[in-house]
Formats: C-alpha cells, structure tokens, sequence
C-alpha cells in the first residue's frame, strides 16, 4: 500500500474548509480525477498523482512519514504540529488568523494584562511560543474544541482561536485583543521524496504548473488599440508587472497595447484607458503564466 509504485501521494483535507480549493488547486494543474470523500485514495488518470483524503490534523505527520510525499494544510496546522517537512508554497486560500479574544468587560486591554491569567485554546505550542517571545507568563489551559465557551464557563479569562474575521469573536461577546498568527493554505513535501529522482521531477512539474496558476489568479489579459502618441499615458494608468506590449498597426499612427492587469483595479483602469483614447479594448482571462 505505501509509496512503492513510483506514484505522488498527495494528503488533502477529505472534507471541510480547504478541501474544495485543494481540489481545484490540482484541477486548475490540469490534472484529471474522480474525488469522493468516502474514499482513501482517488487517482489521477494523466498524471502519476494519487489524492490521499484524511483529516487536516493528520496532514503533517503522513507527509514527515512519507505515507503521502505531498500535502496541502493550514500553517496553523503546520506550526502547531513538530513535524519535519519542506513548506514548498503558499496557496492563497484557506487565509485565518489565531487570536486571543477576552470578553467584552474584561479588564484584559493589552499584552501585558495576560499575566497570570489563563488561555484557554487548542493551539497550545504556538500561543506557548508567543508567550515566550512576548515574555508574557501566563497559564495555558489545553482545550480540545468548543474554545469560545472557556470564559463563560469561567475556565479561561481568555481564548486563542482561529477566526477568519473579526466578527465570529464578537458574536460570542468576546473582543478580540490581538493576533497570533496569520494563516493561509501551503504545499508542504516529505524531505526524502525531494532528493528521490523520479519523485522530485513529478513534484517540479506540479509545482511549476501550480505557480503558475498562483500567479495567473485575479489577473486578466487587455488589448487595446491606441493612438501612438497616447501610449506612454496608458502605460502610467495600467500598473502592470511587465511593461505592456506595443504593436504598431496598419493605421499610421495606431498601436495595438497588450497587458495584464489586476482584477480588482481592472475597472478604475478600463475607465482611464478610454479617456485617454484607448478603443476596442478586449478583456480575456488568463489561465497560467509560466515564467
Ligand atoms: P477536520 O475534520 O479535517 O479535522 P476541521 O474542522 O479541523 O476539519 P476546518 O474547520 O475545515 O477544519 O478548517 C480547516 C482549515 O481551514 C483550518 O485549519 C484553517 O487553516 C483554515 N481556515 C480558514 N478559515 C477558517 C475559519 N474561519 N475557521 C477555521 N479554520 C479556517
Ligand atoms: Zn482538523
């Protein structure tokens, strides 16, 4: 059953928060396969990749024992967890914070005021680590879920959790005081299956095809055609990573323009464009860009 065929085994989280995204992280890579959460391992028809779906928990051991080479898992996961892997890749999604909140009428105002006082929360290692660092002595009470009840049940004066804004913090009458940690999704590998030929060549071609999706992502593709003379104003409104591609037309004196440009000023850019004399601009989505 264990690595022998010379196949990647990739651990995704079988079902919750990164789950969908993880899929089409390997989806957008143009791999092909059947995912069903009911089963263990889903391969890929057109590339020596199985899917290992486990508990994100889990992840970080599998991939430093080598029962999967590959994994995608939260770096609140990773942290929390002593394990030796390679972090090969943020992926952008999956993004949370770990935050110690205190109830709303807690004389708790700031990092010092955690003295002496108890944290409730499941990430014991990383909020002992910031303690330290803070140089903050307070009390580490170990809970294993339900954390934003700890203060009501007067078993903590304060909790350390994972929140995605804060508002989840506010609904259960806490006020969040600071930030731990930021997290996203990564790529992490096993260390053997990066120095095995066969495996590393695999795992090269996945993680070029990957950052290049990455890269590709909230971006589009503009072309537009443009007097000349306007161009070096178009290039001072589009806020492109290259310098855009000037080709010159038939029509004396018109250019076409090629860019790429962010999708969240796409709009603002558009707009200045075309009083700055841009016409026939076309807008296509970009699926990779492989550098
Ligand atoms: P499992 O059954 O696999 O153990 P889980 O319940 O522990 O699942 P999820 O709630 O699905 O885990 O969260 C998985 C990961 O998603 C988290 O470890 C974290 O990295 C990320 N995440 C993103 N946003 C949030 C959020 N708002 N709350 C919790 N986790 C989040
Ligand atoms: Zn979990």
């Amino acid at each position: 059953m264990l690595a022998t065929n010379g196949r990647l085994k990739i651990a995704l989280q079988r079902s919750g928060r990164l789950t969908d995204e993880s899929i089409g992280l390997l989806r957008a890579c143009g791999l092909e396969f059947e995912f069903q959460k009911q089963s263990l391992y889903s391969p890929s028809r057109n590339f020596p990749l199985d899917i290992l779906a486990i508990r994100d928990d889990d992840i970080p051991e599998y991939v430093q024992d080598g029962v999967a080479d590959l994994g995608i898992v939260g770096q609140n996961i990773l942290r929390e967890k002593k394990t030796r892997v390679k972090e090969l890749l943020p992926l952008g999604f999956g993004r949370c914070r770990l935050m110690i909140s205190v109830p709303q009428r807690s004389t708790i105002r700031a990092t010092r005021d955690l003295k002496r006082k108890r944290i409730g929360t499941t990430y014991p290692g990383i909020l002992q680590r910031f303690l330290t660092e803070q140089g903050v002595n307070a009390e580490i009470i170990k809970l294993s879920g339900s954390v934003e009840l700890a203060p009501t049940l007067d078993v903590a004066d304060a909790i350390c959790d994972i929140v995605s804004t804060g508002s989840t913090a506010r609904m259960n009458g806490l006020r969040p005081l600071l930030t731990v940690l930021e997290s996203e999704a990564v790529l992490i590998a096993n260390r053997r299956s990066l120095q095995e030929k066969a495996k590393k060549a695999d795992i090269e071609r996945l993680l070029i095809r990957a950052r290049g999706y990455l890269e590709a992502r909230g971006k589009r593709y503009l072309m537009m055609n443009a007097p000349a003379k306007a161009v070096p104003h178009l290039k001072r409104i589009i806020p492109s990573l290259k310098s855009p591609t000037v080709v010159p037309l038939a029509d004396s004196g018109m250019v076409a323009v090629h860019s790429v440009v962010a999708e969240d000023v796409f709009w603002d850019v558009m707009e200045n464009l075309k009083k700055a004399g841009a016409s026939d601009i076309i807008v296509t989505p970009i699926e990779t860009i492989i550098r």
